[in-house]
């Protein structure tokens, strides 16, 4: 069992699942929170039957997954309805993280979520913080590259996070994404080595 928790966090299109997965290929454990949000809503996951109860059928696409484009739609123009939403799918999400992390075998477990300097539950469970950060107009270029959202949208999506330097604030660690993706390595390695130091002093202190 792995008693060391990295909380990872930073803006869309801060290069978060980038970072994520160079910490697995060092061998931590990621948990991700998006990820579970998505296994939970495919046609069998676990919160579809309170969401179809929720919302009825129309939530649900052809396959019988969650349809994210109508339940987005809904949920910008009615709080109530976003206020059910998060009711179904935030104690899910929590509970599903907490067993995964428990469950990990590495010595510290990465768990991502997107909103965790937003949200005090969250952060209560880390040992320590990481934000992936980069400067804001290069957010906006990738995730306009990536998705096809024009900048309008792009940035009311980031007004609804934490501002940067809200993040920065509460952050331990910071990996700088602003280069290439080379430039993460060397810091992504010193971090793994700082985070196999500090979850064996925290075991060797609880024993
Ligand atoms: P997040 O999970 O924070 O939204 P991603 O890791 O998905 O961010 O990165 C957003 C987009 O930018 C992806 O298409 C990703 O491939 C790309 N990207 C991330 N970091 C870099 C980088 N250093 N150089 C070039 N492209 C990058």
């Amino acid at each position: 069992m792995s008693d060391f928790v990295v909380g990872l966090t930073g803006g869309i299109g801060s290069g978060k699942t980038t970072v994520a997965d160079l910490f697995v290929a060092q061998g931590a454990t990621l948990v991700d929170t998006d990820a579970i949000a998505h296994e939970l809503t495919r046609p069998d996951g676990a919160a579809m039957p309170a969401l179809l109860a929720a919302f009825g059928p129309s939530v649900a696409d052809v396959h019988g997954a969650l349809d994210r484009g109508s339940m987005r739609r809904r949920v910008f123009a009615d709080p109530a309805a976003r206020a059910q939403l998060e009711a179904i799918l935030h104690p899910l999400i929590r509970q599903l993280s907490l067993e995964r992390v428990r469950g990990a075998g590495s010595p510290y477990v990465i768990l991502a979520v997107p909103l965790l300097v937003e949200s005090g539950s969250y952060r209560e469970r880390c040992d320590r913080v990481v934000v992936v950060d980069c400067p804001e107009s290069i957010q906006i270029a990738r995730v306009m590259a990536r998705s096809g959202l024009a900048e309008p949208e792009v940035r009311a999506i980031m007004a609804a996070q934490a501002s940067r330097q809200v993040r920065l604030a509460a952050a331990d660690d910071v990996v700088l994404n602003e280069g290439s993706r080379d430039a993460l390595l060397p810091q992504l390695r010193k971090l793994h080595q700082k985070y196999l130091r500090l979850s064996s002093e925290k075991a060797k202190a609880n024993c």
